[in-house]
């Protein structure tokens, strides 16, 4: 299928505000000319230079909230709110890496056996390329420049095709917070631009946030180039509740969790699994909570909590709607919602009895359903929680911390947590295993990929 152009949709009317178009194979050589020349220069500058533009960066991101949260709610129909705490993460990420950055990429002297001098010196590798999607169109970005700024790494950026205004405007505010030209610039890409981007020898390495459909893509492009990679992929979180003392507040927990970003998150709660003691009322607390909702205005900041935002495209809509009805063709119980309405909204919905056959028992249902499995025993949770081909992230609660942690430690996922639905902050790293991807982003370990570890060693 033919790739669509850049173009921003309203979620909520399904009315073209504006289209972009690609860039030339010119723009493309012109970037890639300016981000090599300009790696010379800014891998030169201190890491405390760097780093007073990347705290810069995180100023104008504070400075600018209202605007950019504005253009996220217009192209994707994040609500208001949800859009302004985004790009204040941008701004806590900018400047956790402007603070921390410089003792983070540091020399690290190694204790010598002969006692000759052996240091672990960590150097940019050069022009990188970031391949980023729509549902946090701020902060997939800011977690992938932060650090590489500071790193002093040279970035092009292809965001996804829907956020074509929030990428220009992540573009405008580097280069007014100081970021040199030619050190980050956005491109309209087409695929094979980034296939040739990613060919291109003055390229060392891709980050790409996204779907295994197009992770696997730029993976198998960059092991056929030999360039180092970074994925971040879909993922179908198991949010295990094994006991609780009220009910009625873990499963109102869970449904704020499973509804933050209209369910469009990679680390969203996709499965709740919970015990059969609890499974009755939990499940009536959800049903309860889903029913009579009605579509409201994302852009409204007083929008009530008896409405729901649309999600970020009709085309997100026809995916997640393809998966509950084959669910429900196939015997699921579809307890509330599920409608579609004007524009790309869809009423969140309260879905169980999903069982293997089904899709939605292992594909990743990115949109506001929450998949409800009863469990007799904390073996059968864990199983059933690891039963899934994505291995990002997973949540258990119990009134028991141990239990709980006794089971989170078995998870097979990059980020555990315990009576907690997600520990989140710029110095938490995130990332996954499985199908979801491999390597880090944000906090220490978010520096330690496109670097060179370089041995520096002195007799
Ligand atoms: P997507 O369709 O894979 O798009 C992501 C980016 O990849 C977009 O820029 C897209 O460009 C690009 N892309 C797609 N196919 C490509 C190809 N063949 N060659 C080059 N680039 C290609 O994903 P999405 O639907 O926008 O985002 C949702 C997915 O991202 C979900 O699976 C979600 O779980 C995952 N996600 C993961 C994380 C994480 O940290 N693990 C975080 C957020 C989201 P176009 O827009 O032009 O198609």
């Amino acid at each position: 299928t033919a790739q669509p152009t850049y173009a921003s949709t309203s979620p909520t009317t399904g009315e073209v505000l504006a289209t972009f178009d690609f860039a030339s194979d010119a723009d493309v050589e012109a970037a890639l000319a300016a981000g090599a020349r300009a790696f010379a220069t800014w891998r030169s500058a201190t890491l405390e230079e760097r780093a007073a533009v990347a705290k810069r960066v995180g100023a104008l991101f504070a400075e600018r909230a209202d605007e950019l949260a504005l253009i996220a709610v217009e192209e994707m129909g994040k609500p208001l709110g949800e859009a302004v705490e985004e790009v204040e993460f941008c701004q806590a990420i900018f400047d956790y890496y402007a603070e921390h950055g410089p003792a983070l990429a540091a020399d690290q002297p190694i204790t010598s056996f002969s006692g000759d001098t052996a240091v672990v010196q960590k150097r940019p590798i050069g022009l990188l390329l970031g391949v980023m999607p729509w549902n946090f169109p701020y902060y997939q970005v800011a977690r992938f420049v932060a650090p590489n700024l500071v790193l002093g790494n040279t970035l092009l950026l292809k965001h996804a095709e829907s956020v074509p205004r929030c990428a220009e405007a992540v573009e405008r505010l580097l280069a007014d917070a100081g970021v040199p030209d030619g050190v980050y610039r956005n491109l309209f890409a087409t695929f094979t631009q980034v296939e040739t981007v990613i060919a291109d020898p003055r390229v060392q390495g891709v980050s790409l946030t996204g779907s295994e459909r197009a992770g696997a893509t730029v993976a198998a492009l960059a092991g056929q180039h030999l360039k180092k990679c970074v994925l971040e992929l879909g993922g179908s979180d198991p949010y295990v509740v094994l006991d609780s003392d009220d009910v009625e507040a873990a499963a109102k927990q869970a449904w704020e969790t499973r509804l933050y970003n209209t369910g469009q998150a990679c680390n969203s709660n996709k499965r709740i699994i919970v015990t059969d003691d609890l499974y009755d009322g939990f499940v009536a607390k959800l049903v309860d909570l889903a029913s009579g909702l009605r579509p409201g205005d994302p852009a409204d900041p007083d929008r009530g909590d008896d409405t729901y935002p649309p999600l970020s495209s009709v085309t997100a809509r026809e995916r997640l709607q393809e998966v509950v009805d084959d669910a429900v063709a196939q015997g699921a119980t579809l307890h509330v919602g599920g409608e579609a309405g004007a524009g790309a909204y869809y009423a969140p919905a309260v879905l169980t009895g999903v069982t293997p056959q089904m899709r939605a028992y292992r594909e990743e249902l990115f949109g506001p359903v929450a998949v409800v499995y009863s469990v007799s025993s904390d073996e059968e949770a864990l199983t059933l929680a690891n039963d899934t081909p994505y291995g990002l992230g997973g949540a258990v609660f119990s009134t028991d911390e141990e239990r709980a942690a006794r089971l989170a430690r078995q998870l097979d996922v990059g980020m555990a947590n315990v009576n907690t639905p997600a520990g989140e902050g710029a110095e938490i790293p995130f990332g996954g295993v499985k199908r979801s991807g491999f390597g880090r982003e944000l906090g220490p370990l978010g520096m330690d990929e496109f670097v060179n570890k370089r041995m520096f060693y002195v007799k």
